[in-house]
């Protein structure tokens, strides 16, 4: 598409923001169990419009807007007050769980870069994580020059295993991590225990609640067996949690807290030996909206505790119910017990295969995400993020769930010989980018971006993961590269 030479009318643009909507999965209408986080029809007009109100204000000079950073310290207060901490939690407010994340592990790197001198002639410094960490910690340790060595988990629980923690620590590490709860199976990890162990070491503990950290004490409230994860448990040192997930703001927000000022310190970047103005920056983003301040302040203040409460009521009724009725069904069942709304669904013959099932729902209109195997205790699943605006929709999600296995038990897909040949006749490891998105351009073909086919799906879920992530990598090229057509056709 090129720039038009004479500018559209507004209506027609409008118009066209409109039409390119239509292809798009039809998240309003509650049939995705996916990532997107609207708590009802009040909640979503109020973050609207908080949101415009303070859409061009810019929250890289606190200075010239005491509005942002009061909004920004009331945000702070409310979550650290939420997660067990006093005033003396800091932190900052950041564009999502990645970004808070990655501040985490600086400034844990920048810390002890600062105050263990041995480090500088140990090689990398290292984070040690559970296997069911987020990979936003890979991508940090990836951007930050970092190791991440992945932990086995409980193969029952799935929690994190903190004798096997303990086990991989050595005298690179510089942080460890716990989820609160991990985003494939809802569960959340020993916090206590893992926190005792960074006492006894020294090294701080991670708490990741971006998925789950808002919601988890109004699941404890009623009645979930919730442990422990803020920052009451000794050890923690800092915390993760989007409010652009379970707490229902708009996205790009989400805060990292700390329990030590010094660590949140080794946070900002400053530099003045330039021409232009002081950069003084907390975090990643520079220049940056007001807007997801604004609405993440408006929807806390709006739902208060009661509020929330009473969601949770809806979500963990029904979160129940799913888990009890795919654990009483003799070819399902949920992996590990969630202590919230995150489920992880496998199959327990192989005569179904949770990627047919997940192409079965999908036909009906119900989108959820599969998930690869991964070690120990966790087959391919199929995963639901349940939401507020799935909630009417459950029982006729479950029945079409038991029609779904009913038909696949009765009648097996068929599988597609001439993929599962390709992929045995070629060294995927040894081709080339270039070779990967050929190939990929056989398979997918041109037709835009699609979920994929359970044979594509199959052959992913048994592919080594280093080559399975340059097929992916090499995907994400074809996709882009074929979606200029379907655009330019609309204009
Ligand atoms: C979503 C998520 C993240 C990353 O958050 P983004 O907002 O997508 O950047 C980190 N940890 C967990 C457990 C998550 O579910």
């Amino acid at each position: 598409m090129d720039l038009p030479e004479q500018g559209i009318d507004r209506d027609e643009v409008m118009q066209e923001l409109e039409e390119l909507r239509r292809d798009d999965v039809p998240w309003l209408e509650g049939k995705a169990f996916t990532n997107l986080f609207i708590v009802d029809r009040d909640g979503k007009r109020l973050v609207e419009d908080a949101f415009r109100s303070y859409l061009w204000e810019n929250a890289l000079d606190p200075t010239q807007f005491p509005s942002l950073l009061r909004l920004e310290t009331d945000i702070l207060a409310m979550a650290a007050a939420h997660l067990g901490g006093d005033e003396s939690i800091t932190g900052s407010f950041t564009s999502g769980g990645t970004e808070s994340v990655m501040l985490a592990v600086k400034s844990a790197r920048d810390l002890a870069l600062a105050t263990r001198p041995e480090l500088a002639r140990l090689g990398k410094p290292e984070i040690v994580l559970p296997v069911t960490a987020h990979p936003c910690f890979q991508k940090a340790a990836h951007y930050l020059g970092l190791d991440a060595t992945q932990v086995p988990v409980d193969p029952e629980t799935l929690r994190a295993d903190p004798a096997a923690m303990a086990a991989a620590i050595t005298d690179r590490t510089i942080l460890l991590v716990g989820s609160a709860p991990s985003y494939a199976h809802g569960v959340v990890d020993p916090i206590p225990e893992l926190g005792a162990l960074a006492e006894e070491t020294g090294i701080p503990l991670h708490v990741d609640g971006c998925i789950g950290g808002w919601l988890l004490p109004f699941f404890r409230e009623l009645g979930a067996p919730v442990p422990a994860f803020g920052f009451e448990v000794p050890g923690v040192g800092s915390i993760s949690m989007d409010l652009h997930k379970y707490a229902f703001a708009a996205k790009g927000a989400s805060v990292v807290l700390y329990r030590d000022p010094a660590r949140h310190r080794h946070q900002v970047f400053t530099w003045s030996s330039w021409p232009g103005y002081s950069l003084v920056n907390p975090v990643i983003q520079s220049s940056r909206s007001g807007g997801p301040l604004a609405a993440a302040w408006a929807i806390l203040k709006h739902y208060g505790h009661d509020g929330y409460l009473e969601v949770v009521r809806n979500l963990k009724a029904s979160t129940d119910q799913i888990v009890e009725t795919v654990n009483a069904s003799s070819h399902l069942r949920v992996l590990s017990r969630p202590e919230m709304c995150l489920v992880a669904i496998a199959s327990t013959t192989d005569d179904l295969c949770i990627f047919d099932l997940a192409d079965a729902l999908r036909a009906k209109g119900w989108v959820a995400y599969p998930q690869f195997r991964m070690g120990e205790g966790m087959p391919p699943s199929l995963h639901l993020t349940i939401l507020p605006k799935n909630l009417p929709h459950v029982d006729r999600w479950l029945a079409d769930l038991e029609e779904c296995v009913a038909e696949l038990l009765a009648s097996p897909p068929e599988r597609s010989p001439g993929l599962a040949a390709m992929a045995a006749s070629v060294d995927l490891s040894a081709c080339s980018d270039v070779e990967l998105q050929g190939l990929l351009a056989q398979v997918l073909g041109d037709g835009g971006p699609s979920a994929p086919s359970p044979d594509v799906n199959r052959l992913l879920d048994a592919l080594p993961t280093a080559i399975r992530d340059r097929v992916l990598g090499a995907a994400w090229q074809h996709i882009i590269a074929s979606a200029g057509r379907p655009i330019a056709a609309v204009s």
